[in-house]
């Protein structure tokens, strides 16, 4: 079983491992690959802070912020989105 990070941002058990990781205390997601997240867990500040989603829809709901340097579209979105102090999902793209 994995840990995930649910809509909530409480952590629940899940058969699949998250596509996407994220940063607790920083409020960020980003890709599991993402060039800065791997910085810092190499110097070993990250892994404690470490959690991980399912989807894109469920970070946002947990309150979390796109990633600047691995998802810089996602984060151009946010950045300019004026629900974002919202903690739903947005919907999807028409
Ligand atoms: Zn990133």
């Amino acid at each position: 079983m994995y840990t995930l990070t649910g809509l909530d941002g409480q952590p629940y058990p899940s058969p699949s491992p998250g596509t996407l990781g994220g940063h607790r205390r920083g409020r960020l997601y980003g890709r599991l690959d993402c060039p800065s997240a791997l910085r810092a867990i190499a110097r070993g500040g990250y892994v404690g802070q470490r959690v991980f989603f399912a989807d894109e829809a469920t970070a946002i709901a947990a309150g979390y912020r796109p990633c600047a340097v691995c998802l810089p579209d996602e984060y151009a979105r946010w950045k300019h989105d004026p629900r974002r102090s919202s903690r739903r999902p947005a919907p999807p793209p028409a």
